[in-house]
This record gives structure tokens, C-alpha cells and sequence, in this order.
């Protein structure tokens, strides 16, 4: 297996997209199979050797970042191995953009789809990662339909949906030749949002699989992954439409996600002023004085393909009688699709470029309220803001009521106010009945949202579910609790 105790490989793995700073390691490894990765584990344990799990390392709150000890690079454990017809089985290493591509040269679709694709499956189950599709197509969870499991004593679990379910409190967990490993189930609430990715899951009698997706790292290190796969779409309807006013826009997403609805929204991404302001910035022409805009899609295809153009009428319908303006964008193939898609992109892309000009790191919110109440989570946001006139600008999944709200410090002097707001939004979000995080986890850098959520029996229950399953401490330190 290869190791290194090189400064210059181990430095490659001490950051992640957050440039979240201090990360350390004493050692990397990079194993070429489950047997070799559960060794690592098997050894770490052993010997009290903290252990982070790394991806891609394109997350975003400094999860993969190590604080000490090993990291376990799992780039050699990418191979694709087996697709098709509805399932495929992959090695945690793998990158998404692989798996797309598999699966669309089989005619097959993996919908999970957090914008960033380069990101490996074992990050992606590990964050339970999302993004505009899950609108309709739910989070990386609801895509999983097994997974291959390192504990941090380097016990390998096989774990098909179905195997391990809690009951009575608790799982029992299975070990060739051992007593099954007893651990507290969870037994609390969630909020209720149609999106969550702050800390471990819960649910009456739930899977085992379900414990792992979403742990970002903290309870084992998944190796290998089941993916459900659906036939592909034979074309995306796609446009954004904009508004003279934010209401405008928001009455638009009203009437597209209305139960009896006469579109099938994929997709529903806000933009505000500001948002579209950046973009007007980097010398993107947009309709006149547009005030907010709203990115759509749809699959054709499947067991309900209605006429492409019914479809387009119906939308351009609904935004008519919001209000769009003549002069929104319709895509007229693929070519136009994928660039409405890279300026949705070019959105979080242009506040970082912003940002590393001045010098200061990014602040931003990762929030979801319960469903309709995106307007008053907007009307408090920009309260709060104003308060102190910090530049800001919200862009996100309305479809969802998941917005990121990104405070735009003007100079490192003005990043404590931003920090202290950010506190605040994230309060606001918890007093709706919200989560502090929808997609992105909390990592290390936004551990301790996780006390602002939950009260301190909830953490504790946490904690005990995680020193059942790593008694030594071993996996993600500083990361979630
Ligand atoms: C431009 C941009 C846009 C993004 N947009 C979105 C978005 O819309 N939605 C969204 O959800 N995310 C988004 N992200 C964040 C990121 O892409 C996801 O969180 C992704 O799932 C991280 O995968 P990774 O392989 O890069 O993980 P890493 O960054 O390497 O690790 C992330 C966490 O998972 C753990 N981990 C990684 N692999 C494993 C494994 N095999 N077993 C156990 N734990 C593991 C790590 O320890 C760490 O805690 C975006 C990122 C960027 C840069």
C-alpha cells in the first residue's frame, strides 16, 4: 500500500474548498482496497492515531481538513464496478462526473447532483450532498442502496438497504466471529425541512445506511457504494426567467410547485438583486432592470413524457401570469441548457473570486425553513442585514426554501460583523423551525451550529453513537461534535 510521511504529498490533503487554514497531518495513505483500508483503520485504532477520511476535498466547511494523525486518501479506490440495468456499484473514490458519465453512456441517469462534480461518491454519501435537482429527486440518501462500511476498529460491514435496522432503540450490528456491536439508535426530531444535513440522521426504525449517509466521516469510512439508477431523460426543458420584482419571482415559484401544478419542476434556483448584480459585474448582459430571477428545469421523458411544447406553453404560462419579463431565456437545446447552468454556477464562483480580491473569507448560510415560509425567512434576513448595511447577496433553492445568503465583508476588519450576522441568520433560520444546515454538513468549520439546533441531550445522544461505534475517538476529530 502506498504511505507517505512527505510534507509536500501530506500537504496536498490539508484543505478543502472552505481554504479552511491549521489543517495538519503526520502521514498519508492511499489504499488500494477495502482489506487494506480496514487495516489502516485496524492499526489507527490500535495505536490512538487520529484518522481523517478524504474525499475529492471539494467540500465546503472544512470536513476533510485533518487535525492530526492520518489521512486516508481514497483517490486509488476509484474504480466503477459494475452499471446497470438500474444499479451501479462503485468504489467510494470515484468522481461523480465518472458516474455521470457511466451511467449516461448506458442510457441511465444518477440524479443527485450538487453542482460541483468533482467531488468522489464516498464525499457525496458522506455529506448526503444535494443540490437543485433534489427538488424533485431528494438528497444523495434516497439514492443508496447499499453501502460498504470500514468501522474505525477496521471491521468491514456489508450493507445492503434492508440488512440492519434499529429496534428497540438500538442496533445490532453483525461481526463475523464477534457479538453483534450494540449502538444507541437516534430518537430525535428532525426539523421539519424538505432538506437537512446538520448532523446524524433520525428516524423511527431506521436503516443502518442511513446512519452513514450524512456523518461526514465521523462513523466509518465508506468504501464502496450502491447507486440507484433511473432510465435517462430524452430531454431537459430549461429557462430563467426574470422579474422586475422579487415578489414577482417568488409568486412564480408559488404557482411551479403547487400541488396540481401543470409543470413538473426539476429545478426552482433564486437569484436576488445583488446576486444578478455580480454577474452584471463580470460583463454579463441580463434584461434590463431586472430585480431577481429564477433558473428552472425540467425532464422529459420516462413514464409521463408529456409534448415538449405543452410543457414550454405551460411554463411560459406560469411565468406570464408572474410577471416575467419578455425579454426572459428560454433554452432552445443542450448548448443553451448547459450554459444557463454555468450561470448558475458563475454565481457562488464570482463572491469567492470577490472575496479572495479583498482577502477575506467567505461567510455564508446554508439554511432551510419549512415549506412557504422562503418570504418571511427573506424579509428577516435582509432586516438583520441592513441593520449594519453589510453587503450581501442570496441566491439558492427556493424550491426547496433553502437559500445561501452570503455576506460579503468589505475588508477584513468588517469579517467579525459578518461572522456575528451569520450567528444571527442562523438563529432566525432555528427559530422558523429550520435547519442551520440544508446540503453542505457542518464540518469543522461550522461545528458548532450543531448546539444552536439541538439541545444538549441530543448531543449527547450524538456522542454516544459515535463512541459506540469508534470507542478509541479515532475518526474526523473537530469534525460535527
Ligand atoms: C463550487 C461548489 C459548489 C458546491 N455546491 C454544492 C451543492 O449544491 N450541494 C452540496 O451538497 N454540496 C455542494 N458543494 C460541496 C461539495 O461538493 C460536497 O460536499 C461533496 O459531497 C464533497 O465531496 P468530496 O469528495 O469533495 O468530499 P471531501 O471534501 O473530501 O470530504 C467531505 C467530508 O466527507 C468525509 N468523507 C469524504 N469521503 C468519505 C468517505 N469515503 N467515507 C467517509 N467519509 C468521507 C470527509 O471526512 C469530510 O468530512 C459544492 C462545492 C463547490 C466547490
Amino acid at each position: 500500500m502506498k504511505r507517505s510521511l512527505d510534507p509536500a504529498e501530506i500537504a496536498k490533503y490539508l484543505a478543502d474548498e472552505s481554504r479552511m487554514t491549521g489543517g495538519f497531518a503526520s502521514e498519508v495513505a492511499w489504499p488500494a482496497s477495502p482489506e487494506e483500508a480496514a487495516e489502516l483503520l485496524r492499526e489507527s485504532a490500535a495505536s490512538g492515531t487520529p484518522v481523517t477520511v478524504s474525499g475529492a476535498g471539494t467540500g465546503i466547511t472544512g470536513g476533510r481538513v485533518p487535525q492530526g494523525g492520518l489521512v486516508l486518501a481514497l483517490d486509488r479506490m476509484n474504480r466503477i464496478l459494475e452499471i446497470g440495468p438500474d444499479r451501479a456499484r462503485v468504489q467510494a473514490g470515484t468522481l461523480l462526473s465518472e458516474v455521470f458519465d457511466a451511467a449516461g453512456a448506458a442510457g441511465l441517469w444518477y440524479p443527485p447532483d450538487p453542482t460541483e462534480w468533482g467531488c468522489s461518491i464516498g464525499g457525496t454519501v458522506a455529506t448526503n450532498a444535494s443540490g437543485a435537482r433534489t427538488f424533485r429527486c431528494g438528497p444523495t440518501r434516497r439514492w443508496v442502496e447499499g453501502l460498504r462500511v470500514a468501522l474505525a476498529d477496521g471491521t468491514l460491514l456489508d450493507l445492503p438497504r434492508g440488512a440492519v435496522r434499529a429496534a428497540g432503540g438500538r442496533f445490532e450490528i453483525p461481526r463475523p466471529g464477534r457479538t453483534p456491536l450494540v449502538v444507541p439508535a437516534p430518537d430525535w426530531s428532525l426539523p421539519r425541512t424538505s432538506k437537512h444535513a446538520a448532523g446524524y440522521f433520525s428516524a423511527p426504525e431506521m436503516d443502518l445506511v442511513d446512519l452513514f449517509v450524512g456523518s461526514e466521516g465521523t462513523l466509518g469510512a465508506v468504501l464502496e457504494a450502491e447507486l440507484r439508477l433511473i432510465p435517462a431523460p430524452e430531454e431537459f426543458l430549461a429557462g430563467i426567467f426574470f422579474f422586475d420584482s422579487e415578489e414577482g419571482a417568488l409568486a412564480f415559484v408559488d404557482a411551479a410547485r403547487a400541488p396540481r401544478a401543470a409543470v413538473a419542476a426539476l429545478s426552482l434556483e433564486f437569484f436576488d438583486a445583488q446576486a444578478l448584480g455580480l454577474l452584471r459585474e463580470k460583463g454579463i448582459a441580463l434584461p434590463g432592470p431586472a430585480q431577481a430571477a429564477i433558473f428552472w428545469e425540467e425532464a422529459l421523458g420516462g413514464e409521463t413524457r408529456p409534448a415538449a411544447d405543452a410543457a414550454l406553453d405551460a411554463w411560459l404560462a406560469l411565468g406570464a401570469a408572474a410577471g416575467a419579463r419578455d425579454d426572459s431565456w428560454v433554452a432552445e437545446g443542450p448548448r443553451d441548457h448547459g450554459q444557463f447552468r454555468d450561470f448558475r454556477h458563475e454565481v457562488p464562483a464570482s463572491i469567492n473570486e470577490k472575496l479572495a480580491r479583498r482577502g477575506v473569507a467567505k461567510v455564508s448560510t446554508d439554511t432551510a425553513v419549512p415549506r412557504g415560509q422562503v418570504r418571511a425567512l427573506l424579509r428577516r434576513t435582509r432586516e438583520e442585514l441592513a441593520r449594519e448595511s453589510l453587503e450581501h447577496a442570496i441566491f439558492g433553492h427556493v424550491g426547496d426554501d433553502h437559500l445561501h445568503v452570503n455576506i460579503l465583508a468589505r475588508d477584513p476588519g468588517e469579517y467579525a460583523a459578518a461572522r456575528a450576522a451569520y450567528g444571527r441568520l442562523v438563529a432566525i433560520a432555528v427559530e422558523m423551525g429550520g435547519t442551520t444546515s440544508a446540503e453542505h454538513g457542518l464540518g469543522k468549520l461550522k461545528a458548532g451550529d450543531l448546539a444552536r439546533l439541538y439541545p444538549p441531550a441530543v448531543l449527547d445522544r450524538m456522542r454516544a453513537i459515535r463512541s459506540a461505534l469508534d470507542p478509541a475517538g479515532i475518526l474526523g476529530r473537530g469534525t460535527l461534535l
